[in-house]
């Protein structure tokens, strides 16, 4: 791994990395490529281009000051630990949670943890389910997720978890100006109030305009939501 590349890519991002961290995610990227021969677990990509656009990418909530020491997270839709994983390395004082459907991706998060010496939860669910579980329905105090669904369906996959005062980050590309009206709308349905939409540029990739989609929990999210599963995705709140 181009260990330079990620560390001055960080620094650019007023993100600063320890010899521990930089380790692990060498170590990390040596278990997906693992796993990757054995099974479909991302898209394989060049070192360079998982760095900008795993690693880096993940990281973007750091450079805004997002997560407080210590905050209770959930990652909805980690898949193979984005944004989650590079989150954990860089902050292990994150109180993490890994949410995927798919057990391959959950058992390989396991295993990973386990060989970087990492603690976090792992939990095998449907986030429509999870959601109306007592120990993870406004439980956490942000919501992260990237690459799971359009902007409304995700308010309503993210909300549901997040505290009252706590916070969603939806990572998001270009296309977000054109979901914002039902974005804003399914956030107020579920208790939320979108505050912005911030840039989150990967340094040296300008071809890449992406956003972090901020909305607040500013109220409860009625009994009703998150509707069963499938249903956020078929029929988006706000559209
Ligand atoms: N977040 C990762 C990333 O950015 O690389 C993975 C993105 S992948 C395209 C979408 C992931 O979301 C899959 O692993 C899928 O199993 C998971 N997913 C989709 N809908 C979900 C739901 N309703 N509840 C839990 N996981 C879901």
């Amino acid at each position: 791994m181009n260990k330079e590349r990620l560390k001055s890519g960080l620094l650019r991002m007023g993100i600063e990395a320890d010899a521990l961290a930089m380790d692990r995610f060498e170590a990390f990227h040596a278990i997906l490529d693992e796993y990757n021969q054995r099974m479909d677990l991302t898209a394989v990509l060049s070192e360079d281009e998982r760095i900008d656009r795993h690693d880096l990418d993940s990281a973007a909530p750091l450079s805004h000051g997002l997560l407080a020491p210590g905050a209770r997270v959930i990652d909805v839709g980690t898949g193979a630990g984005f944004p989650g994983m590079p989150l954990l390395i860089l902050r292990p004082d994150l109180r993490m949670t890994f949410l995927d459907a798919l057990q391959k991706r959950i058992g390989f998060l396991q295993d990973a943890l386990a060989r970087l010496g990492l603690s976090a939860q792992t939990l095998h669910a449907r986030a429509e389910d999870a959601a109306r579980l007592p120990e993870h329905r406004e439980q956490y105090d942000v919501a992260v997720s990237r690459a799971v669904a359009g902007a409304a369906t995700l308010q309503e996959l993210m909300l549901p978890f997040v505290r009252q005062g706590g916070l969603s980050i939806a990572f998001k590309g270009p296309g977000l100006a054109q979901e914002m009206t039902a974005a804003r709308r399914a956030a107020f349905v579920l208790g939320g109030t979108v505050r912005a939409v911030v840039d989150a540029p990967i340094p040296g990739r300008e071809d890449w305009a992406h956003v972090l989609l901020l909305t607040d929990k500013t109220g409860q999210t009625p009994k009703a939501y998150p509707r069963r599963a499938g249903t956020p995705g078929k029929k988006p709140l706000g559209t």
